[in-house]
């Protein structure tokens, strides 16, 4: 088996693993990152960035190359469709946001990290002590040993380390599968949107947009679910509503998430000198938006290190505490007394519902709240109310 020492060792060359090894290298630590695909690696995601996340992409990584970017370029918010036809477009304050190709984009943060990245290399275990960790990867069938002071994980929604650290982790929160399709088609909809469906009875979490050349289409249920039979609901209502007309399908893709875990302020920071971040820590802002909070939580994993090392601090202990202030960014956009009485969105949805007339107003809040009884099975109410009120009485959650 061969031996790899590292003062920090990132595992997942994605956005959260990028910031932190940024941070990590800046501070002139040997700082080696394990990736299980080869590099550019593609990712299934919508690709809208918030304002905030472009401005911190471009500024610690500089601007991404044209191939980082989808056609259309740039998306000026999303627009909720009812099933009475109203349409609700809700821009992004600051205007259009860019649509990343995060094959490329994802690859050019890497890259700037200036990290050691290793490819194809999967995670496979790891051990932690008082002086560091280690962690036994794969590369092309053959066992890797690594030894690195920390070890940041920013491995994704359905993270191996986190399963690692806790091995009921996995059975403790809800999954949902997560399908879509890529047409050849016409739609009758603003192509400059992400449209999201507010409908009761069509599925918990259904999308349409255009990009390059293609329209997706797409639909979330529960894991275990048959995927494919209710994405065709998304379908034809899309048909039968907005004029979804397709020639061709061109592909599909799905995977696993963990949408449940920032809403219901459940995070896993990670123990005994791993960092976790990004996704894999719960890490997911309102519409699925993950790139900006990976993108900030992994740099601050990243800085919790270097301040660990400076002043010969608990990493884990310092990043718990500086974190705090993206998970109250995060859970705010939960919050239903933030979203009454702030705006912790990088839109304005009251503004965008304050444009309709009243008996429009009624209709579309009484769609969203019956939209959000399809939950109820999940009892996230308690949760969602108890961060609410923490909030509320003592500034953070
Ligand atoms: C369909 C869909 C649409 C989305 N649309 C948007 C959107 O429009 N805007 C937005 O902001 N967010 C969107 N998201 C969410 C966003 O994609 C994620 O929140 C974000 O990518 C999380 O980034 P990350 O850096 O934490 O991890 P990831 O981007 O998930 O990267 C994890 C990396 O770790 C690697 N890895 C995993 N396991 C191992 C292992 N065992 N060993 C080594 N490497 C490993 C993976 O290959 C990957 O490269 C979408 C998600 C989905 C599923």
């Amino acid at each position: 088996m061969s031996h790899v020492d590292a003062d920090v060792l990132v595992v997942g060359a994605s956005l959260a693993g990028g910031a932190a090894a940024k941070r990590c290298v800046d501070a002139g630590f040997k700082t080696v990152m394990i990736e299980r695909k080869s590099l550019p690696r593609h990712k299934i995601c919508s690709g809208i960035i918030s304002p905030r996340g472009y401005r911190f992409l471009v500024e610690n990584f500089g601007e991404p190359p044209d191939e980082a970017f989808h056609e259309p370029k740039r998306v000026k918010g999303v627009n909720f469709l009812f099933r009475n036809g109203l349409q609700l477009p809700m821009e992004f304050t600051e205007g259009p946001t860019p649509h990343i190709y995060r094959k490329h984009a994802d690859h050019h943060v890497v890259r700037r990290s200036r990290a050691e990245i290793h490819e194809q290399t999967e995670f496979l275990d790891l051990q932690s002590d008082d002086r560091g960790v280690t962690v036994k990867a794969r590369r092309a069938g053959r066992e890797i040993a690594y030894r690195a002071r920390y070890v940041v994980a920013a491995d994704g929604p359905r993270s191996a380390v986190v399963a690692k650290l806790d091995p009921r982790f996995r059975d403790s929160i809800w999954w949902f599968v997560v399908g879509q399709k890529y047409y050849k088609a016409d739609l009758d909809l603003d192509p400059g949107y992400f449209h999201f469906t507010i409908h009761p009875k069509l599925g918990y979490y259904n999308w349409t947009h255009p990009e390059a050349g293609c329209h997706i289409v797409g639909y979330t249920a529960e894991h275990g679910d048959h995927w494919p039979e209710g994405h065709a609901k998304v379908v034809e209502y899309l048909k039968d509503r907005h004029g979804l007309r397709i020639r061709e399908e061109v592909s599909r893709e799905g995977c696993l998430e963990n949408f449940g875990m920032s809403l219901t302020n459940h995070f896993v920071f990670g123990r005994r000198r791993v960092l976790v971040a990004g996704q894999a820590a719960g890490f997911l802002n309102m519409m699925a938006e993950g790139m900006s909070c990976a993108l900030h939580s992994g740099a601050i994993a990243g800085e919790a290190i270097v301040e660990a090392t400076a002043r010969n601090r608990d990493a884990n202990a310092l990043y718990e505490t500086m974190v705090q202030s993206e998970r109250r960014r995060t859970v705010d956009q939960w919050n239903p007394l933030r979203i009454l009485l702030a705006n912790p969105h990088e839109a304005d949805l009251k503004a965008a519902i304050a444009r309709f007339p009243w008996a429009d107003r009624l209709y579309m809040v009484r769609e969203m709240l019956a939209y959000c009884v399809q939950y109820r099975g999940y009892q996230w109410l308690a949760p969602i109310l108890s961060a609410a009120v923490r909030r509320l009485f003592l500034g953070r959650y």
